[in-house]
């Protein structure tokens, strides 16, 4: 793998990856398939917790904030079907319905608009309450992913639409994207679904459509083409797809 990976972070990838594959081989009952991946997303925590506590100490994220919650956010298959079920189970009836209906509005303001288009729209999350997340335990990976030094670069960042200001932190930024990298590669190894889908409009659909879950079960698309992550209008569709290349064997 070639992600301009160090040694170490490279060594989290083969560990992580190859560790997902095999759990998600040895599953029998499709029912339990996607509590491996739930299972997968504590590797986030922990690579947090290992990175250098002086990298640590740099973080400027606050419950609250939400500044980075206004862009789009692409998410593999599993993870929008994790998100949905901790909303099934955890929302009230009322919530349940008010989040179907942000959903449903963000789904159709996104509808045939290129990325940048889509980035320019600056619209909140549908998961964003009060600054925070309503789905923190369920969240996708890009955003267990991101973290910053710098608020007011942040904000800045959106205001222009541009990245002017590089908020990341390398050594917190490198640990996540390896387990990142390592548990969707692991998905696409192990014949699940490896396309990038608009968060928002996909997770729309599986609230509303049981039977994505149970495509995503039998190693089919989940969702249907116009829940896809959207590119620019000159580029392949397809680029984007995570496919089975052996890495973990
Ligand atoms: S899912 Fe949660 S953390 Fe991610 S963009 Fe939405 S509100 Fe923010």
């Amino acid at each position: 793998m070639s992600a301009g990976f160090n040694l170490e972070e490279e060594a989290l990838f083969e560990k992580t990856g190859g560790a997902v594959l095999r759990r998600l081989r040895k599953t029998r009952n499709p029912a339990d398939l996607l509590a491996v991946l739930r299972a997968a997303h504590k590797e986030f925590d922990r690579a947090y917790a290992a990175a250098p506590a002086a990298a640590r100490a740099t973080v400027a994220c606050r419950a609250g904030c939400g500044t980075c919650c206004h862009v789009p956010v692409g998410a593999q298959a599993h993870e929008v079907l994790l998100a949905a079920e901790f909303i099934q189970a955890r929302f009230s009836p009322v919530d349940f319905e008010a989040l179907l209906g942000r959903l449903a509005a963000h789904r159709a303001a996104f509808a045939g608009r290129s990325m940048r288009e889509r980035a320019a729209l600056k619209t909140a999350c549908a998961l964003l309450r009060d600054g925070s997340c309503s789905i923190y335990e369920a969240r996708p990976e890009s955003c267990r992913s991101h973290h910053s030094n710098n608020l007011d670069g942040c904000r800045s960042n959106l205001e222009t639409g541009i990245d002017f200001t590089n908020v990341l932190i390398p050594e917190i930024r490198g640990r996540m994207f390896a387990v990142m990298l390592a548990i969707d590669q692991a998905v696409a190894e192990a014949g699940f679904d490896g396309r990038a889908y608009d968060f928002g409009s996909a997770l729309h659909e599986a609230l509303t459509d049981s039977l994505c879950a149970v495509r995503w079960t039998q190693r089919q698309p989940a969702f249907p083409e116009n829940c896809w992550e959207a590119g620019e209008p000159d580029e392949d569709p397809d680029a984007g797809v995570i496919r089975a290349e052996g890495f973990f064997e």
